[in-house]
């Protein structure tokens, strides 16, 4: 095992670990609601998927997101998800280079 400072997470999708920094976050809310955290500041069981489509279609596969969430993960939930996530995964300066 490798141990350093950073927080390494494992990626949902390939399940590589990865600086949690480099991860998207999502997060399951206190009421329930599940969402794509931007800041990955927001409180809630979270989980972590690179900002790639493949990593998080993968994630989404096999329910493995509400297995990690502990939460029922409805489609019309992946299909926010999926857009949130694109969002940010395009956008986001931190994600702009090597795609
Ligand atoms: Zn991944």
């Amino acid at each position: 095992m490798r141990r350093t400072k950073t927080s390494l997470r494992t990626c949902l999708g390939c399940g590589l670990e990865a600086d949690k920094r480099e991860l998207v976050r999502i997060v399951r809310g206190p009421d329930g609601d599940v969402f794509v955290d931007p800041t990955s500041k927001k409180s809630g069981r979270g989980a972590y998927v690179c900002p790639k489509e493949a990593c998080f279609e993968a994630a989404v596969r096999k329910n493995r997101l509400g297995h990690a969430l502990r939460a029922v993960v409805k489609e019309e939930d992946i299909e926010r998800l999926r857009i949130e996530f694109e969002q940010i995964a395009g956008s986001d300066a931190r994600f702009g280079s090597g795609r």
